[in-house]
C-alpha cells in the first residue's frame, strides 16, 4: 500500500497486520539500557540500546517514509547528527558548503571539522555555480534550502546533476521546510540532515537530529558511526518526536498559512525595510521553490529602518517571544545577529546581508489576527521612539 505523506506522520506501511504491543495505539517506549537473550543467537534483534532501541527504531522508520529513505537515524540533536556526517571524511577531504548556514554548523565546520583536516569552500550555492569550487579531493556539497536567516533558494536538481556526474554525495540540510514541505531525496540528494527538535518534534519540548539516506552503503557506514560515537537518541525523546510528527501535516499548513500572512502584512509596514520570505512572488526563490517544493514553510525574515528599532521590537514582544528556535507551535522572535549567527565571522555576515537591523520570525498555530495584533502593537511602539529622537 502506498500511503500519502499526512498518513505516513501517523503509520508505516506495514502496521495493522498483527495486534503488536498489547495493542497500544501509541508506540510504548522501551525504557531499558540492554536486552536479555533467551540463548546464543537466539536475541529479540536487539542487544543494547546504544545500537538500536524498538521506541528509536520506530521513529526512524517514519522519518525514513516521511523523505522516502531506505534508512534514517536518529541522534540526540541536528548537531549530533551532522558531527556524526562529518565522520565519513578524512583529513585532507574537500567539503562544499553553502555561505548562509545554520550558525552551529558553521561552527562545527570551522573549529572541529577544519581541527581534524577538513577543507571547505564558502561558496553561495543559489546564485554561483559550485563547478568551479571542485577540486580533485572535494567529497561533498553541503547546503541548505531556504538558507538560515536569509532564504537564499538553491536548486536541488541542479547541484544534484553535478554532484551525480562527479561522484560527489550531496547533503540537504531540510529542517527549514520540513518532509511534509520538501523531500531532497527525490530531487537527487544522497543524505538528508534534520534537526527534529524543529518542525518533526514540533513543539519546543526537546531536541532530536535526523539523517536519511536512499544509498544502502551509506546507511551502513552510518549505523556504524551511531553504534560507535554514541550519539543517537533517547527512548524517551524518541517518543515525543514520535508524538510530535503525528501532527506535522495540519502543524504545517497551519504555520505557512500564518507566514503568508504575516509576510504581506509586514510588506505594508512603513517601519518595515525589506520583506524575506520565498512565499512571495517578488522573492528570487519563488519560481525554483514552485517546482521542488510543495510549500514555502513558516520561516519570515524582515529588516527594520533601524537597530533601535530592532531592539525596541524585541523588547516589548510579549505573546510572541524572543527565543531563539524555530518549528513549534509557538510564534518565536530571533535576532540572528545576536543569537543564531553570534559567531558566524563578520564578513561572511555583511556578505549574507545580516545585519543588526534583521530579525527572523518562526510562526507558530496561533489565530493569525492575535499574532498581527500583536507585531501592530510593537510596531506602533518602535515608532513612536523615531518620532521622540
Ligand atoms: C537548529 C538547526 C540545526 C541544529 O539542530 P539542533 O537540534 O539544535 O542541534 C541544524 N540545522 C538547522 C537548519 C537548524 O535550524
Amino acid at each position: 500500500m502506498r500511503l500519502r505523506l499526512e498518513t505516513k506522520c501517523l503509520h508505516l506501511e506495514e502496521d495493522g497486520v498483527g495486534c503488536d504491543h498489547s495493542g497500544a495505539i501509541s508506540f510504548p517506549i522501551y525504557q531499558t539500557a540492554t536486552f536479555a537473550h533467551k540463548a546464543v543467537g537466539e536475541g529479540t534483534g536487539y542487544d543494547y540500546s546504544r545500537l538500536q532501541n524498538p521506541t528509536r527504531e520506530q521513529l526512524e522508520k517514519i522519518v525514513a517514509g516521511l523523505e522516502y529513505g531506505v534508512d534514517a537515524l536518529a541522534f540526540s540533536s541536528g548537531m549530533a547528527a551532522i558531527a556524526t556526517l562529518m565522520e565519513l571524511f578524512h583529513p585532507g577531504d574537500h567539503v562544499i558548503v553553502d555561505e548562509d548556514l545554520y550558525g552551529g554548523s558553521v561552527r562545527l565546520f570551522s573549529h572541529i571539522s577544519e581541527k581534524n583536516g577538513i577543507l571547505f569552500s564558502r561558496v553561495n550555492c543559489s546564485k554561483e555555480d559550485i563547478t568551479g569550487y571542485i577540486k580533485e579531493e572535494t567529497k561533498a556539497v553541503f547546503i541548505e534550502t531556504p538558507t538560515n536567516p536569509m532564504m537564499n533558494v538553491t536548486d536541488i536538481a541542479a547541484i544534484a546533476k553535478i554532484t551525480r556526474e562527479r561522484g560527489l554525495l550531496f547533503i540537504v540540510d531540510n529542517t527549514f521546510l520540513s518532509p511534509y514541505f520538501q523531500n531532497p531525496l527525490e530531487l537527487g540528494a544522497n543524505l538528508v540532515v534534520h534537526s527534529g527538535t524543529k518542525y518533526l518534534g514540533g513543539h519546543n519540548d526537546t531536541l532530536a537530529g535526523f539523517l536519511v539516506t536512499n544509498d544502502q552503503v551509506l546507511s551502513e557506514e552510518l549505523r556504524f558511526l551511531i553504534k560507535t560515537n554514541g550519539a543517537g537518541l533517547s527512548p524517551f525523546d524518541s517518543w515525543l518526536i514520535l508524538r510530535g510528527i503525528k501532527t506535522l501535516a495540519i502543524r504545517m499548513e497551519r504555520i505557512e498559512k500564518n507566514a503568508k500572512c504575516i509576510a504581506k502584512w509586514l510588506e505594508r509596514q512603513e517601519l518595515v525595510t525589506k520583506v524575506i520570505y520565498p512565499g512571495l512572488p517578488s522573492h528570487p526563490g519563488y519560481e525554483i521553490m514552485q517546482r521542488q517544493s510543495r510549500g514555502f514553510g513558516g520561516m519570515v525574515t524582515f529588516e527594520v529602518e533601524s537597530e533601535e528599532m530592532a531592539r525596541s521590537i524585541l523588547k516589548n514582544i510579549k505573546l510572541i517571544q524572543f527565543a531563539e528556535s524555530l518549528g513549534g507551535t509557538e510564534t518565536l522572535m530571533t535576532y540572528p545577529i545576536t543569537q543564531t549567527h553570534a559567531e558566524v565571522p563578520e564578513e561572511l555576515l555583511s556578505k549574507n546581508g545580516i545585519t543588526n537591523r534583521i530579525l527572523r520570525l518562526s510562526t507558530g498555530i496561533e489565530a493569525i489576527e492575535d499574532l498581527i495584533g500583536e507585531l501592530d502593537r510593537v510596531f506602533q511602539l518602535a515608532l513612536s521612539c523615531r518620532k521622540d529622537s
